[in-house]
């Protein structure tokens, strides 16, 4: 989601005739996109500032804008950091072309955020949104041939360790016809594969008429779009509503690859609905037989929070026997971190201390790696289909088996990441490889075919 809103701001910026550069030394202005979901991410930001303030010292003109879901979180309270000239939230993005001239022009702070978040976004606040996303949703540049569509804002979940409703407003689902002209223009740009974004993207729900529109629909009219070849959608929340219609698409439309992140956070009852998700364990475990069942070769991915308060250590195990059973492609660990104004951080004392949190992290990363690694073994040999990324930014290889060709990196369409040595040309097509190596998350491999 910040990956898509970085690439749509910088879009407004370039049209607006600013041009962008990595460097702090060279810009005249500096943007930083935040996240809010955990405590790790917003401290970085505010080490962040600090650098600036510092610099600012000898550049006063340097203008810093904070963008985003910490920008909404604390709004006021941002703009009197020393070194901040803008605070804009998630839902003023359109403005940002405005802001930033403004802020060159006059040197006054401002701030532009939501002052109740969770009201429904004003008809003239959404259809600004509506256009700005339309205009600037061009291909991702840092990942040729590839682009980030959001089919949902907001969320209205609640789970309640999480700040994203309260930083994002109401759960919306864009129009269909809005989507799928979107992912039409970015065809006709090259772009090959898309994914669609929403905070529980199979909920998509939109009513025209009597006709209702569900995720399955998007993706089917999505495959029937020429250029478009490899589909994918994050994230899911585990629940029967058009679960069946999801794995149908998936069985009958080659485009719609095999892939399904789903994450579960917890394998205990007792902390699932401390969390204020509505399903069992046991439940969440028949969903990933289903989808088996539907789609054999599936790839599946999950999420999960560990030290969540009042987790004991029978609830971490829990945990330990669902991602066993589970038989994830991989998954994403986080050590459970209180968000001011969520229920959890209200009503629940954050009361695992930080070792504890950091043990069960290590000991569900290990059953995760050897699950993980048995996975990958099963490719050595085989011959797959990636879209390449392009150069891989870890040496993976040494320079033995990297010859002199760079090494590269591309992800298959269940998600596997492939790195093997080839052309920068190749960035953005597709190509096969075979495997000759395999680690728990990646895959090594010899092109064999342009
Ligand atoms: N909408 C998605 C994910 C949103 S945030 C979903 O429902 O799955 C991405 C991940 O961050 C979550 O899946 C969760 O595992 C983690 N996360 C969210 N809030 C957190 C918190 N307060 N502490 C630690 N991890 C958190
Ligand atoms: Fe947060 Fe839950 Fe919404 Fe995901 S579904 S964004 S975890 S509240």
């Amino acid at each position: 989601m910040n990956k898509l809103d970085t690439a749509l701001v910088t879009s407004a910026l370039a049209e607006a005739g600013f041009s962008l550069t990595d460097s702090v030394k060279e810009a005249d202005v500096v943007l930083i996109n935040t996240c809010s979901v955990r405590n790790h991410a917003e401290q970085r930001v505010l080490s962040h500032l600090g650098h600036l303030k510092h610099i600012k010292k000898t550049r006063p003109d340097l203008i810093v804008a904070v963008i985003g879901c910490m920008a909404q979180r604390l709004g006021m309270e941002l703009l009197e950091h020393e070194a901040v000239d803008i605070v804009c939230g998630p839902v003023q993005i359109p403005q940002i072309t405005e802001l930033v001239t403004k802020a060159l022009k006059e040197k006054q702070k401002s701030l532009s955020v939501t002052e109740n978040i969770r009201q429904a976004t004003p008809e003239k606040q959404s259809d600004a949104i509506e256009k700005f996303e339309s205009a600037y949703s061009i291909k991702d540049k840092q990942i040729p041939g590839q682009a980030f569509v959001r089919v949902m804002r907001g969320c209205n979940n609640f789970c309640s360790y999480c700040v994203v409703p309260y930083v994002r407003g109401p759960e919306v689902s864009r129009p269909p016809s809005a989507i799928i002209e979107q992912i039409r223009k970015l065809a006709n740009t090259g772009v090959k594969q898309i994914t669609l974004l929403g905070q529980r993207v199979n909920a998509y729900k939109y009513i025209a008429g009597d006709k209702t529109y569900c995720l399955a629909d998007l993706l089917q009219m999505a495959s029937d779009i020429d250029g478009i070849e490899w589909l994918k959608f994050v994230t899911n929340y585990p629940s029967e509503e058009f679960f069946d219609d999801i794995l149908q698409v998936m069985t009958d439309s080659p485009k719609v690859c095999n892939y399904l992140h789903i994450p579960a956070q917890s394998g205990s009852d007792k902390i699932l609905r401390a969390m204020n998700r509505h399903y069992t364990a046991c439940k969440y475990l028949e969903l990933l037989d289903k989808a088996r069942a539907a789609v054999p070769e599936i790839a599946i991915a999950g999420d999960f929070i560990v030290g969540f308060p009042g987790e004991i250590e029978e609830d971490f195990q829990a945990t330990v026997e669902l991602v066993k059973k589970a038989k994830y492609r991989n998954c994403f660990i986080f050590r459970y971190s209180p968000r001011p104004g969520t229920a959890a951080e209200k009503k629940l004392q954050d009361n695992i201390p930080s070792d504890v949190k950091k043990r069960r992290n290590i000991e569900l990363l290990a059953v995760q790696e050897q699950i993980s690694d048995e996975l990958s073994r099963e490719f050595l040999g085989k011959e797959v289909k990636i879209l390449v990324e392009g150069p891989s930014k870890k040496p993976h290889l040494n320079s033995v088996e990297r010859g002199d060709r760079p090494q590269l990196v591309g992800r298959t369409a269940t998600d596997y990441i492939v790195v093997f040595n080839g052309h920068t040309s190749l960035a953005g097509q597709f190509i096969e490889v075979k495997i000759t190596k395999t680690s728990p998350l990646t895959l090594f491999g010899e092109l064999i075919q342009l």
